[in-house]
C-alpha cells in the first residue's frame, strides 16, 4: 500500500465520504490504475485512513457502471436515446424557460448534495439564486447537517465551528452525544482514543440509545431514552449550577440569556430528568462532574441531535453547556459538530442550501441581497426562501413544482418516507439527472440523463468539519463524455443565455466565491488556488494578511458574530414533537450508518471487502423484545410504520435498549427488491427552524414474518 513512490505520479487529494477531510495521496500506476495512500504530511489524518478511505481506489478503477453520455427521451414511455451533450443542454434549457415563464421561476428546482465540491456549489447557487431568481436550491446537507446550522447562528451568531481538531489533543473532558464517530468519523476518533491514551485524566462522556464501538473507551456511558438529549443536557447544566461550576464572567460579560437558562433547568429535578431519560441520577451528577472540572471541554455531535423534529434545540441545549462554562474561543474546547459528507461546509461557505446567501449572508437582509445581486450582475434575488429537501417533492408531488434537476445524490435511498418521492418523480414534469452511476435508482424517472465526472476526474476544494479548505487534485480523465459538475451547470446556464458562467477554469470560479466573501465572517478573500497548493490546506477566515495556515480556532476575543457580540444561551424546551408510539406501532426505530458502508452505496457497495461487514440490511433488537416475539437471530422480520414496511433479518443486541429498534440507511432497491430500504418506513416530519427530517425517531411494529 505505502511503497514509496516517485513524487510525478503522485497526486494529492483528499478523501471523498466523511467530513474528517482526511488526506489522501493518488498514485496512477503504469497500466492506467490508481491506488492510494494516506498523506502523512496532511495535518487531519496524518497518512491514516479508515476501512472506506483505504478503499477508495477500488471505487475509481471500477469503471463498469459509469454513465458515458447523455441521454434523453421525449416521454416516459420511451427509452433513453444517446445524444450530444449540446442536444441535451439545449432541450433542458427551452423546457426550464418554458415553465419559468409561464409559471414563474420557482417551478423549478435543484437538488444537490454534500459531495460537491466549493465550485460546483457556487455556480449552482449563483444560477440558481442569481440569474432564474428562485431560491429552489437546496441539498441533502439538508438531511445531515441543518440543525447544527441553525444552533450555530442562533447561539453564536453564524454558523461558525470555533474550534479545530488540534483542540483534541487539548482537552481533557468530551461529551459524545447523538453520534458514532468510531465507526462514522473514525480517524478523527483515533485521536481521541490516542489522547486518551496517552493521558489516562481524559474523561469521556458517551450518550447514545445503543451501545456502540464509541462506547467501549468511555468513562461514563449514559443509555439514554431516544428523544429526551435536551432533559439530559438541561439536568446537566442544572447539576453545573448547583456546583458553582459556571464561568460567570462569560456569562455575565460575553453571553446573554444565562438567568432564562437557569430558570428554566431548575424547573425539573435531576431525578425527575434521570426518569424521563432512562439513565441513573447519579451519573448525570458524574458528567456534570467531569466537565465542570475540565479545563478543556468538547461536544461532539452528528446524526443523533441533527436529526430529529426537534433537532435545532438539542443542538442549542448541547452548545449551552460550552457557553455556561465558557469552554470556547478557547484551546483545547468548544463545541465540535462532526460534519456528515466530505463538503457540507463549503456549501454553506457558498450559500448553497434555500434559506442562504453566500458567504453566511442572511437571504432576509435587504442589504446583503442586494450586495450578492450587484456582484453577479444578474436578476433580482428573491427575499422568499426556496424550498427545502422535503418540501421539493411535496411540492412535486401537489404540482407546485414542474421541474427537479437531482444532482449528485440518491433521494430514492436517502429521503425520509421515500414513497412520497418516487410518487412526486412520477408526476414530475420534467426530471434531469446528473449521476456518475448508472445504478441511481432516479434515473428511471429521468427525462434528461447527464454523466458527471467522479471524485479523481476533478480539480476543486471541500472544507472538512474544522473549517479546513483542501484543494483536490484531478488525477484523471472522465470516461466516456462525462464531464465535472460545475462544466455542465455552466454550459446549461451560457445555453439559458445567462452572462458570468464563462470560467476559465474552477481556479476562475474559486477566485470568484473568494472575493465575494471579502469583509465578512468568513473572508477569506486572501486566498487562491496558488496558495492552496502551497500550504495545501487552510482554515477560514483566510484574509489578505492571514497567517499562512488561516485561522484555527474562532471568537478567541469572546466576541461573537451576534449584533450585541454576545453568544446566545437559549433556554430551550424539552418538549418531544416526534411521531409518539402507540399499541399498534409500539417500537421506536432509530436509523444510522454501518462502519463500512457509505450514504447510499454507490462507491462502497462496489467494494467487496466493504461488503463483508454487513453484507446486507438488519433489524437490531433487543434480546428481550425479540423475545417476546419469538424471534431468533437470522429469521425475517417484518417493521412496520404508517407510512410502509421493511422485512430485513434479525439481529438480537442486548446493545439496543428494550422499546427500541435500529436499521441501517444505506440499503435502496436492489435487484427490484425494495424491501431493505429503511425509509419506506421512516417518518416526514421535520423540524420547524432547520428542516431537517426525523430520521432518529419514529413508531413501528416488529413481527417475525410468516409465508402468506
Ligand atoms: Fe475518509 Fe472519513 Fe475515513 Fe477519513 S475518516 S478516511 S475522511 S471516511
Amino acid at each position: 500500500m505505502s511503497k514509496p513512490r516517485h513524487a510525478t505520479n503522485q497526486l494529492s487529494t483528499t478523501c471523498c465520504y466523511c467530513g474528517v477531510g482526511c488526506g489522501v495521496l493518488l498514485h496512477k500506476e503504469k497500466n492506467g490504475s490508481v491506488t492510494l495512500e494516506g498523506n502523512k504530511d496532511h495535518p487531519v489524518n496524518k497518512g491514516a485512513l479508515c476501512s472506506k478511505g483505504l478503499n477508495l481506489h477500488h471505487t475509481v478503477n471500477d469503471k463498469t457502471d459509469r454513465l458515458l453520455y447523455p441521454q434523453m427521451r421525449y416521454n416516459k414511455s420511451m427509452p433513453m436515446q444517446r445524444v450530444s451533450w449540446d442536444d441535451a443542454l439545449d432541450r433542458t434549457a427551452a423546457v426550464f424557460k418554458t415553465f419559468i415563464d409561464k409559471y414563474g421561476p420557482d417551478s423549478v428546482a435543484f437538488y444537490a448534495s454534500g459531495q460537491c465540491l466549493t465550485e460546483e456549489y457556487y455556480v449552482i447557487n449563483k444560477l440558481m439564486k442569481g440569474f432564474i431568481g428562485s431560491n429552489n436550491i437546496d441539498t441533502n446537507s439538508r438531511l445531515c447537517m441543518s440543525s447544527a446550522v441553525a444552533a450555530y447562528k442562533l447561539a453564536l451568531g453564524e454558523d461558525s465551528v470555533p474550534l479545530c481538531y488540534e483542540d483534541i489533543e487539548l482537552a481533557d473532558c468530551f461529551y459524545v452525544t447523538g453520534a458514532n464517530p468510531a465507526w462514522c468519523h473514525p480517524i478523527l476518533w483515533r485521536r481521541v482514543e490516542a489522547h486518551k491514551a496517552a493521558n489516562p485524566n481524559v474523561k469521556i462522556i458517551v450518550v447514545d440509545p445503543r451501545v456502540t464501538d464509541t462506547v467501549s473507551v468511555a468513562d461514563l456511558y449514559l443509555q439514554l431514552n431516544p428523544g429526551t438529549d435536551i432533559t439530559l443536557n438541561h439536568a446537566i447544566g442544572r447539576v453545573l449550577i448547583e456546583n458553582g461550576d459556571i464561568d460567570l464572567d462569560f456569562t455575565t460579560n460575553h453571553a446573554e440569556g444565562f438567568d432564562a437558562y437557569s430558570k428554566l433547568v431548575f424547573e425539573k429535578s435531576v431525578s425527575e430528568a434521570a426518569e424521563i431519560c432512562g439513565v441513573n441520577e447519579a451519573d448525570i451528577r458524574l458528567a456534570a462532574k467531569y466537565i465542570g472540572e475540565a479545563k478543556g471541554y468538547i461536544a461532539m455531535w452528528t446524526m443523533g441531535l441533527n436529526q430529529s423534529a426537534i433537532g435545532v434545540n438539542k443542538n442549542l441545549s448541547l452548545i449551552n453547556l460550552n457557553l455556561i462554562t465558557g469552554h470556547i474561543g478557547k484551546p483545547g474546547s468548544g463545541p465540535l459538530s462532526l460534519t456528515g459528507q466530505p463538503n457540507a461546509m463549503g456549501g454553506r461557505e457558498v450559500g448553497g442550501l434555500a434559506n442562504l446567501l453566500p458567504a453566511h449572508r442572511d437571504l432576509g437582509n435587504p442589504q446583503h441581497r442586494e450586495e450578492v445581486q450587484k456582484f453577479w450582475g444578474g436578476t433580482t434575488i428573491s427575499p422568499k426562501p426556496g424550498l427545502s429537501a422535503t418540501e421539493m417533492f411535496a411540492a412535486l408531488n401537489d404540482g407546485r413544482l414542474k421541474a427537479i434537476w437531482i444532482l449528485c445524490t440518491n433521494p430514492l435511498t436517502s429521503m425520509p418516507n421515500v414513497r412520497l418521492v418516487e410518487d412526486a418523480l412520477k408526476k414530475a414534469k420534467f426530471v434531469v439527472v446528473q449521476e456518475i452511476t448508472n445504478k441511481s435508482e432516479s434515473l428511471a424517472f429521468a427525462d434528461v440523463i447527464l454523466p458527471a465526472a467522479a471524485w479523481a476526474e476533478k480539480e476543486g476544494t471541500m472544507t472538512n468539519s474544522e473549517r479546513r479548505i483542501s484543494y483536490l487534485n484531478k488525477v484523471l480523465d472522465a470516461p466516456g463524455e462525462a464531464l465535472p459538475d460545475a462544466e455542465i451547470i455552466c454550459r446549461f446556464a451560457r445555453k439559458m443565455g445567462y452572462k458570468g458562467f464563462d470560467f476559465e477554469n474552477n481556479a476562475a470560479i474559486y477566485a470568484e466565491h473568494a472575493r465575494l466573501t471579502a469583509k465578512t465572517n468568513i473572508d477569506i478573500s486572501g486566498l487562491s488556488y496558488e496558495l492552496l497548493k502551497e500550504h495545501k490546506t487552510v482554515q477560514w477566515p483566510y484574509k489578505k494578511k492571514s497567517p499562512p495556515k488561516g485561522t484555527p480556532r474562532l471568537f478567541t476575543d469572546r466576541k461573537f458574530y451576534t449584533p450585541s457580540q454576545k453568544a446566545i444561551i437559549h433556554p430551550v424546551p424539552d418538549t418531544l414533537t416526534s411521531e409518539k408510539p402507540d399499541t399498534d406501532f409500539p417500537f421506536i426505530l432509530t436509523t444510522g450508518r454501518i462502519r463500512d458502508q457509505w450514504h447510499t452505496m454507490s462507491k462502497t457497495g462496489k467494494v467487496n471487502k466493504l461488503n463483508q461487514h454487513y453484507a446486507q440490511s438488519f433489524l437490531e433488537i433487543n434480546p428481550v423484545d425479540a423475545g417476546r416475539l419469538n424471534i431468533n437471530e437470522g429469521d425475517v422480520t417484518v417493521i412496520t410504520s404508517k407510512r410502509g414496511s421493511v422485512q430485513v433479518k434479525a439481529k438480537i443486541s442486548p446493545q439496543i435498549k428494550q422499546g427500541v429498534v435500529f436499521l441501517p440507511m444505506h440499503w435502496g432497491k436492489i435487484l427490484g427488491n425494495d424491501l431493505n430500504r429503511a425509509n419506506n418506513i421512516t417518518s416526514d416530519k421535520i423540524d420547524p427552524i432547520s428542516k431537517e427530517p426525523d430520521f432518529k425517531f419514529c413508531a413501528v411494529n416488529v413481527v417475525k414474518f410468516k409465508k402468506p
